[in-house]
């Protein structure tokens, strides 16, 4: 093999596996070196671990919360062998959005029934850690268009505090394709209160994606998708102040920033 055709397969191996971004923050990501005798039954918190090689080197990937307080943590093996990491502050800022429908910002009721149960769905999707697959870290955006809202916003609607931001916003038009960024499997659809019209993908070792507000799916639970698949279209179902993708990223059923898989981006 001439160097040439070995330096380009190097960069070829890399591409196909490329890690996502060591930003070890609350809403961030924990790239963690592990050795080849750790590399099985690692947990952080109780639940299992995303573990993927890279040129040869294992590393674990720990998604961190939004409201993990800073500090040190760590992911353990069976053997009682422990690898720690440190979680570094990150101050997000504010964002103040007017819901013009007061019921999505204080639901009725007869809403939170509805609520409940489609919460229960979402983190049974986000906690599954699919083993039967080899999970794909490198993703594409699945919308073409500018970030109009990033991760991790405090938010304020209508005066009232909610939830952080918890995935990012592309701006589109409506009826936009939404693409699968990786290959990947249909873990769950659904119509849901605040998100609309809603797929979520499973890609394999804990690695979950979802898309709201579409004004169309065009798959089904189980269907299996590769990179650059239509998911559906965007829409302005749910609480929406326009037509945009809600994109959010969860690892080990921590919603995380996605820019941090897009490898691309800064
Ligand atoms: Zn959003």
């Amino acid at each position: 093999m001439t160097r040439i055709s070995i330096i380009l397969l190097l960069l070829f191996t890399t591409g196909a596996w490329a890690l996502p971004r060591h930003e070890p923050v609350p809403g961030g990501i924990a790239v963690i070196p592990v050795d080849a005798r750790h590399v099985n039954d690692l947990t952080y918190e109780g639940r299992p671990v995303m573990v993927v090689k890279e040129d040869d080197a294992w590393y674990a990937v720990v998604g961190i919360a939004l409201s993990k307080t800073p500090g040190r943590y760590s992911i353990e093996h069976s053997s009682g062998k422990r690898f720690t990491f440190t979680v570094h502050p990150k101050e997000y800022k504010v964002q103040r959005l007017t819901i013009e429908n007061e019921r999505q910002v204080t639901p009725y009721k007869e809403d939170l029934k509805r609520i409940k149960r489609e919460r229960r769905e979402m983190n049974a999707a986000f906690s599954h850690f699919e083993t039967t697959v080899s999970a794909t870290t490198d993703f594409t955006l699945p919308v073409d268009g500018p970030i109009s809202s990033p991760f991790g916003l405090k938010r304020f609607l209508n005066n009232q505090p909610r939830s952080p931001h918890s995935g990012l916003d592309i701006a589109a038009d409506t009826g936009e394709p939404i693409r699968a960024p990786a290959r990947g499997r249909i873990a769950a659809t659904g119509n849901y209160f605040f998100n609309g019209n809603t797929v979520i993908v499973d890609h394999g070792q804990g690695l979950i994606t979802m898309y709201c507000h579409m004004s169309r799916i065009d798959v089904q639970p189980g269907d299996s998708v590769e990179a650059g698949d239509l998911l559906g279209y965007v829409g302005q179902t749910g609480r929406v102040t326009g037509p945009h993708l809600h994109w959010s990223v969860s690892l080990n059923n921590a919603r995380v920033d996605p820019n941090l898989f897009l490898q691309a981006a800064e």
